[in-house]
């Protein structure tokens, strides 16, 4: 059996004039979750979009994408009584809903107020501990019924999500196209393979140019797209492939480097990603690829050296590299990947000038 989920989604300003049309059918009675922070900035809006719906519950899911805080949503009557479940925020949020959703067979709609990933179209939850440390990837049966993406509360959002979420999403073509290299794909990988294009070239032509509009304040048709490409195309790309394919070492990288706990204080997951991308580049030999993204990282910012993420050359890297090699993200690449490899790639990347 084969199976292809693809996102659902309305984008612009005013894309959540479409709520109402879509969600009745599904019933009135909705119970709204989400992070403090997106409601502030999308609440309004979302109150005035449902006027006529029986809203039964107002709730925040807390701080951690936790079981404990999805326990407590699958627990809470509001909840349980409710048609349909709304979800409003970031990453964090959603997948806390689309969990909850998922254990209580109730459909999920979500309200994306902010670019950063494509937690608001997929079918897999990002499952941490309560002290923030990564717990486990949680595959639900769907992906939520439909996204709305609200361009004038994502454009107004903390831009550094934005500008990670660019680096996040370029990886995911550059893995994914690694990651399947020799192999013979059936039609749904394929289909996430070639729509991971989206994911990169977009960004390359374009993505400079809506960071740099939304650091002004001046809204352009570029933000729209590249917020189609970090949310939709991605998310396309996640409920196409085969899951071997949706990362490699560019996200192998990321997990190696967060064993210095410091890092995602300090860093965001997509900008951390962003200097994977490079080193994957190098590993193979992709050297016009690796000119564009390093031109790419470059002109917003992302990461291009060690000591764009605080690190330096004399840092051996052992615990990193250990780790990276065998994260379940190399399981499956077209070679072996070796500490070696990896080490040679930094520091060719230390010397690149583009
Ligand atoms: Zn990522």
């Amino acid at each position: 059996m084969q199976q292809l989920f693809l996102p659902r989604y309305t984008i612009g300003k005013d894309a959540l004039d479409s709520m109402k049309p879509i969600i009745e059918p599904y019933g009135k009675r909705v119970v709204l979750i989400y992070g403090e922070k997106a409601w502030k900035a999308a609440g309004d809006k979302v109150l005035a979009a449902l006027k006529g719906f029986d809203i039964s519950g107002m709730i925040m899911y807390g701080k951690e994408a936790s079981w404990d805080n999805i326990n407590k949503l699958v627990a809470d009557e509001t909840v349980r009584q409710a048609d349909v479940l709304i979800g409003i925020g970031g990453g964090k949020c959603l997948d806390v809903v689309k969990t909850a959703g998922d254990q209580l067979k109730k459909p999920v709609f979500t309200v994306a107020t902010i670019a950063s990933t494509c937690a608001s179209v997929t079918k897999i939850s990002i499952i941490h501990n309560n002290d923030g440390s990564f717990k486990e990837v949680f595959r639900l049966k769907e992906p939520p019924v439909h996204c709305f993406i609200d361009t004038e509360i994502i454009f107004r959002a903390p831009r550094q999500y934005f500008w990670a979420g660019m680096g996040d999403t370029m990886a995911k073509h550059i893995e994914c196209v690694f990651s399947a290299k020799n192999d013979v794909l059936d039609f749904a990988s394929e289909y996430g393979r070639t729509i991971s294009s989206l994911c990169y070239y977009p960004m390359i032509e374009k993505g400079a140019a809506a960071y740099n509009s939304i650091i002004k304040g001046e809204y352009s048709e570029d933000v729209e797209e590249i917020i189609l490409s970090i949310i939709v195309a991605t998310g396309s790309v996640s409920l196409a492939v085969n899951p071997d394919y949706n990362s490699a070492v560019a996200h192998a990288l990321y997990y190696g480097l967060t064993v210095r706990e410091w890092m995602e204080r300090k860093h965001l997951h997509g900008e951390i990603v962003s200097y994977g991308t490079l080193i994957q580049l190098i590993v193979d030999k992709q050297w016009d690829k690796l000119k564009q993204t390093y031109e790419f990282n470059k002109s917003v910012g992302l990461p291009v050296c060690l000591k764009d993420l605080d690190l330096t050359m004399d840092d051996p890297l052992d615990d990193v590299l250990d780790a990276t090699v065998i994260n379940p993200e190399l399981y499956h690449v077209p070679y072996k990947v070796t500490k070696e490899m990896l080490r040679e790639a930094i520091d060719y990347l230390e010397d690149y000038k583009g």
